[in-house]
């Protein structure tokens, strides 16, 4: 099948060839985003692939059904990207990939808790610059700590294993709760006991209109004084604003993203030699607490080649009338 790949990466290329021996898609890949004025490279393309800081809302989605796509297919495994609405109202299917390796982000999320607890980002910097001082980089113990995981699905349950065998006592909120959750030895609880308790909370939940801005000015001030943030699911979750206002406070001892509510102008591209006009992120960079990496939870050979497959391997589904596995509704 004619298929437009948007976001296209030179490790994109690599590893959808390479996966593609198997399936033999005429894949014709574009570095530009998804958006308004790209969405006519697509013109005469049954199926289009994307990425998470592509655009597929309404005013694509609507481009795209005039010009012949019929799949959009998401190289992820969130899908906020897509609206879904206004795909089934024109017609079009959109595939994502349920799952390919919860460790890559659950073990992400993890070394970014250590980094940021540790310092270790301070210390990499300053004995490059022959400064051993320890001063600043006090960190404490993650054993016997509360460790709240926002979201039990995939990705949380992992990283609650591994929190459990850091000794931590792990504390849940989910809207479903999940029995493998609490065998691994969580403890689902309200979330005024996370505000009370929890000394590190990590979110693993989608982006959806009920989850946006979950962790607002309200919520951050029930926090533990000085609980550390992380955040590898989506920007979105966040409320950034209030979380440098609670930074400044004190009230949040630190925060590690590997995303950001408004990344699509700046992830995946250098911008080095730039001048960055986001004052929000530039202010964030500048706290010694805060660690921002640029959407890479995922980035493991393991993972991306698993994406790569399952989303070739939807597109053939899609070709041949089969059942989605990987739909999205
Ligand atoms: P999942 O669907 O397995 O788990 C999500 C959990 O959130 C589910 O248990 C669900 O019940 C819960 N949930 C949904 N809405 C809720 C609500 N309103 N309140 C409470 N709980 C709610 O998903 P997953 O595979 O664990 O992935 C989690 C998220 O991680 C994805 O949605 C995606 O945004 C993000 N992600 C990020 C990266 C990265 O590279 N940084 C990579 C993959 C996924």
């Amino acid at each position: 099948m004619k298929v437009a790949v948007f976001s296209a990466k030179k490790y994109d290329r690599e590893l959808l060839d390479a996966a593609n021996e198997r399936f033999d898609h005429d894949l014709v890949y574009f570095d530009s985003r998804l958006e308004p004025d790209t969405a006519k490279l697509a013109a005469g393309f049954p199926a289009v692939c994307v990425f998470v800081n592509d655009d597929a809302g309404p005013m694509v989605l609507e481009t795209l059904a005039k010009t012949g796509t019929k799949l959009v297919a998401t190289r992820s495994t969130g899908f906020n990207h897509i609206d879904l609405k206004a795909a089934a109202a024109l017609g079009i299917k959109a595939v994502r990939v349920v799952d390919y390796s919860p460790h890559s982000v659950a073990e992400f999320a993890v070394g970014l808790l250590l980094a940021l607890n540790r310092k270790i980002h301070r210390a990499y910097n300053r004995t490059r610059d022959g400064n051993f001082e320890l001063d600043g980089l006090l960190g404490f113990d993650l054993h016997g700590k509360c460790v709240a995981v926002l979201g039990t699905g995939k990705i949380g349950r992992v990283f609650a294993k591994i929190m459990v065998g850091f000794g931590c006592h792990v504390l849940g909120y989910d809207k479903y709760r999940s029995e493998e959750f609490e065998k691994i030895g969580g403890r689902y609880v309200e979330p005024e006991e996370i505000g009370e308790r929890a000394d590190v909370l990590s979110l693993h939940l989608p982006l959806t209109p009920e989850t946006h801005h979950i962790i607002d000015a309200d919520r951050l001030s029930y926090f533990k004084r000085g609980a550390l943030l992380v955040n590898t699911s989506r920007g979105g979750l966040i409320d950034t604003e209030a979380a440098i206002e609670a930074l400044k406070r004190g009230q949040l001892g630190g925060l590690a993203i590997d995303v950001y509510e408004q990344e699509e102008e700046l992830f995946f591209e250098d911008h080095s030699s730039d001048i960055i006009p986001d004052d929000v992120i530039q202010r964030l960079v500048s706290f010694p607490n805060v660690i921002l990496t640029g959407h890479q939870a995922f980035f493991t050979r393991e993972a991306v080649g698993t994406i790569s497959a399952t989303t070739l391997a939807s597109i053939s589904d899609f070709e041949h009338g089969r059942p989605l596995g990987n739909e999205v509704r």
